[in-house]
């Protein structure tokens, strides 16, 4: 339905008056209905590694975190990649296909544990059964590529056990790629084994994902898959200059042209250059301290300085708004098929946008979405079309070999 200015000023005043209705209410209205219709993908949530940190049952409402079950029912949420998580520090002392593992297991014994809530989804056909069948479909996508140590039936091996997408590397440069983070660049790019890594993934079906790596690494295997990449949580480095993190246009542009898909990061310090700052600056302090006291990173004395620092400068929370930012950005230069969500959550602490604190939450980023004309077939592409586009392409390739 199409209405003018005038029309839907008197249909707003009209609901006001009967029903103390806003327009902005009955788009937060549609937009749950819109989550509950479409199917909803978030290709990035640390669930296995806080449980690692703190055990809770996510199958019932938690306390803490960003993510349990009754939340990911009231935010519409059907298929959240599960991220299997190893610290750079892992590839250094070798636990990483120990940890990868583990964290498998835990993800195993979330489903175990509540087999009528949930399923694990090694295939965009398993995940559309699951969620047919009312359940949600955990999917898992591999954090840092130091599990694969460097050996292709360690690969085969994590497909085997249900992974869907690797991110070739995290915070440091390792044995696959180099990192956006680093200051160390081994390889200008991807490493040899790097190169032939995206190739065995190609052939078994395992999609690419190039959040974290440098822009050399992101542009070379870009171009070296046969089948598209993805970005499974980073946002646009329009919005933050500096922050090689975050995707540029020309690799935007270069990962579409490949039919691929960037998921946003929904963490504030992805969002916006003042909350980037406060990280910048953040982070040095808290290193300048730990390093002057010998603390070690998660140290509970470095807990008492965070919120010491906090305390004294509140941090610039990003808004709703501010991520539609990042959506209409990809939407401008690469266009409505390469976009949807990859929020971060129980990955990027207490950084969240406010209205977008946890699984409870995407029909608040729906809702800004239609309010700025998004169309119906626009959200359903954005929240799941996409991924299960680009996904079912990967598994695909593995089908005709
Ligand atoms: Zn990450």
């Amino acid at each position: 339905m199409r209405l003018s200015l005038i029309q839907r000023a008197l249909v707003g005043g009209l609901i006001l008056a009967t029903s103390g209705h806003t327009l902005g209410d009955d788009n937060l209205q549609r937009a749950r209905e819109l989550a509950n219709t479409y199917l909803l993908v978030d290709t990035h949530i640390d669930v296995p590694y806080r449980l690692h940190d703190h055990w809770e049952d996510v199958t019932q409402a938690t306390e803490k975190g960003e993510f349990d079950y009754p939340r990911a029912v009231a935010g519409g949420l059907n298929v959240p990649f599960m991220s299997i998580y190893t610290p750079p520090s892992a590839e250094l002392d070798g636990s990483a296909y120990n940890l990868a593992n583990n964290l498998i297991d835990q993800v195993e014994a979330i489903v175990a544990r509540a087999p009528d809530k949930f399923g694990i989804a090694a295939t965009p056909a398993d995940a559309q059964q699951l969620v047919a069948d009312g359940r949600i479909a955990m999917a898992l996508g591999m954090e840092n590529g130091a599990p694969i140590a460097g050996d292709l039936n360690k690969l085969r091996h994590f497909r085997d056990r249900g992974v869907s997408y690797i991110t070739l590397a995290h915070g440091l440069s390792n044995h696959i790629s180099d990192s956006s983070y680093d200051d160390v660049r081994f390889w200008n790019g991807l490493s040899p084994f790097g190169a032939q890594l995206v190739q065995a993934m190609n052939r078994l079906g395992v999609m690419v994902d190039i959040s974290h790596l440098s822009d050399a690494a992101a542009a070379e295997a870009i171009a070296l898959s046969t089948v598209p990449v993805i970005a499974s949580h980073s946002s646009m480095r329009k919005f933050t200059p500096d922050f090689e993190r975050n995707l540029d246009d020309k690799l935007t542009k270069a990962l579409a042209k490949r039919d691929g898909v960037v998921l946003i990061n929904f963490g504030s310090s992805f969002i916006t250059q003042d909350a980037n700052r406060y990280f910048k600056t953040y982070g040095e302090a808290a290193d300048a301290y730990a390093e002057r006291y010998g603390l070690a990173e998660h140290a509970p004395e470095m807990a008492a300085f965070e919120a010491d620092y906090r305390a004294k400068q509140a941090f610039p929370f990003a808004t709703v708004s501010d991520v539609a930012d990042h959506i209409d950005h990809v939407v401008k230069i690469a266009g409505i098929d390469h976009v949807g969500i990859g929020s971060d959550y129980d990955g990027v602490g207490d950084s969240l946008p406010v209205g977008l604190k946890d699984v409870s939450t995407y029909p608040n980023l729906i809702a800004e979405l239609l309010a700025r004309r998004y169309s119906e077939a626009d959200i359903e592409k954005l929240l799941g079309g996409n991924l299960m586009r680009v996904w079912k392409a990967v598994v695909a390739g593995v089908e005709r070999a």
